[in-house]
């Protein structure tokens, strides 16, 4: 049985009273959800501010990022170990904004998320396709490309100590959702190639859906058979959304 997960991407967003209510509601909120494990993900510099309020909470933190280096002349950077230092346990890789605003290749993201690991960092996995791709009938081409760069690095067991997120990007941030049914059609689609490989670790590894998932159709979504979850960007900056989301997947 795989135990849902709900991460908040917070992106570029906040300010500290903003980020103090926010975890005020979330605090409060997550007793209501003891079956969900909750994470969120602030922008690098919250973080020690998220670390001091949710000290004791059934809650983790996570980057949304991480440098593929350890330390050094990198302008600009955090590194998995700085992450780590603050309390965080997981880290998003592969973003689709990171892979369209700052280019970042399939080899690029499977070294981040080796440098996740290796920093003892979860990694969370972030693959989906374009409007465009979807149209051309390549979403599992591309899906498969993306998985097949982090496997072909780190192997199947490594990839299998993360978690995935199938964030089609046409229905990140546009209040396009996939439905559950074209949702479910690609998790499937992902724990069978994964099965092919290595079938523990397809039944372990939870696959998170991203894109403008929202307390009204959560409960949809995370019903489908391979959907163990949610990545969430714009409802998880209300506490009453983010919190909404949780209990869908409570259930
Ligand atoms: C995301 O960016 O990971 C995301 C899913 O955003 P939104 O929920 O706003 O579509």
């Amino acid at each position: 049985m795989r135990q849902p997960l709900v991460a908040g991407n917070w992106k570029m967003n906040g300010s500290r009273a903003s980020v103090f209510e926010l975890l005020t509601g979330i605090r409060e909120g997550v007793k209501t959800v003891p079956g969900v494990e909750v994470l969120v993900c602030p922008p690098y510099i919250y973080i020690p501010e998220v670390q001091g309020q949710l000290h004791g909470a059934p809650v983790s933190w996570g980057g949304q990022d991480l440098s593929l280096q350890e330390s050094g002349a990198y302008t600009g950077e955090v590194s998995g170990p700085m992450l780590v230092d603050f309390g965080c346990s997981y880290v998003i890789v592969g973003h689709s904004e990171r892979r369209s605003y700052h280019v970042e290749s399939d080899e690029q993201v499977a070294a981040k998320f080796a440098a996740a690991l290796q920093s003892g960092l979860t990694p969370i996995l972030c693959v989906g396709e374009t409007l465009e791709q979807r149209e051309q009938n390549t979403t599992e081409e591309v899906v498969a490309r993306q998985l097949n760069a982090v496997i072909e690095l780190c192997g199947i067991a490594m990839l299998g100590m993360g978690v995935i997120a199938y964030e089609p990007v046409w229905a990140i941030g546009t209040g396009k959702t996939a439905t559950p049914e074209q949702a479910q059609d690609v998790h499937g689609f992902i724990r069978g190639m994964l099965a092919q490989q290595d079938s523990a670790v397809a039944e372990k590894i939870r696959i998170l859906y991203g894109g403008s998932m929202k307390p009204s159709n959560a409960a949809e979504l995370i019903g489908k058979p391979d959907i163990d979850g949610g990545l969430i960007g714009g409802a998880s900056l209300k506490a009453e959304d983010f919190i909404g989301i949780c209990q869908a997947a409570n259930n």
